[in-house]
């Protein structure tokens, strides 16, 4: 992880990143003038000369598609950057006056200070701009440790009666530091773990293999899962789906499929069980948003639960995404769509589709228009 900052006055306790350990402490304060370049912050627009040595204020908003805001947000952090810019000061969406905690794509350290600030803040901060030039102080809190700090997934195996191919049920069990994590992405490792422990009471035996995954690091840009395909990379053919669930417990819909239109037939027959629980509808857009990316990648099928998104983006990543929220009965309802999707892709005949091949995820990544954001997350891969 990176770069973290604390901003004294006006600003509030700021956000931030890791790709490696962080520990509280004073780092020294700075001063440094204020520019705002909200018009411009779009990460390929010229930049204003007044950025040099600038704290800068710029407008994203979280929960735009995801596919944008952080491959902009990467690339507006690497222009300002080059531009010698002190700081990078992202105008926090969350409603009052909630900071938003964020580090994908942005790893293993930012190219600057990355500073999530209130709205409230932000606006103050431009009324003063409109009287004349600012000056701000800036305390960065944060330190990081000197080189990365070993993690593990967690894995266990229900094992089917034909153990030569397997269904990945997964969640990561990492979160932010500002509240408990509990709807991104606790609740739904509870409801994987939950799955789990009904099918092995029930003595239920698959005709293949279900593989719980917890994965870690998937904050810092899919760590964990990274790690899971590179170390089990004999075993991805074996791979019927990878079943994710990193959406928040809200009512449930049914299963995004990452632009592969060629499992849409088979995968509408696979959910229609789940009819009744809402949940058998097939979504065929695609985005890179959490661990099923890291399969999708490489050509496995690879799911996610599509579930209402309710207010889970004005609580993501911030102070309030604690237990107290989360909805039981969505526990309980997440836990029987998965229990019963993970038993019904394990137990059918057929696989839903087969692996592609690299030139065929190069092609999926084409027509789907992640092919840059691709580029940016994978700068060193050759998969095609
Ligand atoms: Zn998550």
């Amino acid at each position: 992880m990176d770069a973290t900052g604390e901003v004294i006055s006006p600003v509030r306790r700021a956000l931030y990143i890791a790709s490696y350990g962080w520990a509280p402490g004073t780092q020294g304060a700075v001063e440094v003038p204020v520019a705002d370049i909200a018009a411009t912050g779009d990460g390929h627009s010229p930049l204003p000369g007044r950025v040099r040595g600038a704290a800068v204020l710029v407008d994203l908003a979280s929960n735009l598609l995801s596919t944008n805001y952080v491959a902009t947000r990467h690339l507006l952090a690497r222009q300002l950057a080059n531009a010698r810019a002190a700081a990078m000061f992202i105008v926090s969406d969350k409603p009052d006056r909630m900071l938003y905690t964020s580090a994908f794509l942005i790893y293993p350290r930012g190219p600057l200070p990355i500073i999530s600030i209130a709205k409230e803040d932000a606006a103050f901060l431009r009324r003063l701009l409109t009287h004349g030039p600012v000056t701000i102080r800036l305390d960065v809190q944060n330190s990081f440790s000197s080189g990365p700090v070993p993690e593990r997934n967690v894995v266990a195996d229900l094992v089917g009666s034909d153990p030569n191919e397997m269904v990945l049920l997964t969640a990561h069990f990492d979160s932010w530091d500002p509240a408990q994590g509990a709807n991104d992405n606790g609740a739904e490792v509870a409801t994987v773990l939950e799955a789990a422990r009904i099918l092995k009471l029930l003595k239920i035996r698959p005709r293949h293999t279900i593989r719980f995954v917890f994965f870690s690091g998937e904050e810092q840009s899919d760590l964990g899962s990274r790690a899971y395909v590179a170390r089990h990379k004999q075993e991805l053919d074996n791979i019927r789906a990878v079943l994710n669930s990193d959406a928040g417990v809200q009512a449930p819909l049914g299963f995004k499929l990452y632009g592969r239109t060629d499992l849409e037939v088979s995968t509408r027959k696979l959910l229609s069980p789940l009819a009744p629980l809402g949940a058998d509808r097939v979504f065929t857009d695609a985005d890179f948003d959490s661990d099923e990316e890291s399969f999708m990648v490489v050509g496995v099928p690879a799911y996610s639960l599509a579930v209402e998104p309710e207010d889970y983006y004005a609580r993501h990543h911030t102070i309030v995404d604690t237990f107290e929220r989360v909805d039981p009965r969505m526990l309980s309802l997440h836990t029987a769509v998965l229990a019963a999707a993970g038993y019904t892709f394990a137990n059918s005949e057929e696989r839903p589709g087969r692996r592609l091949v690299p030139s065929e995820v190069k092609e999926l990544l084409h027509r789907t228009g992640l092919e840059a954001l691709y580029e940016l997350d994978y700068p060193d891969a050759k998969p095609y």
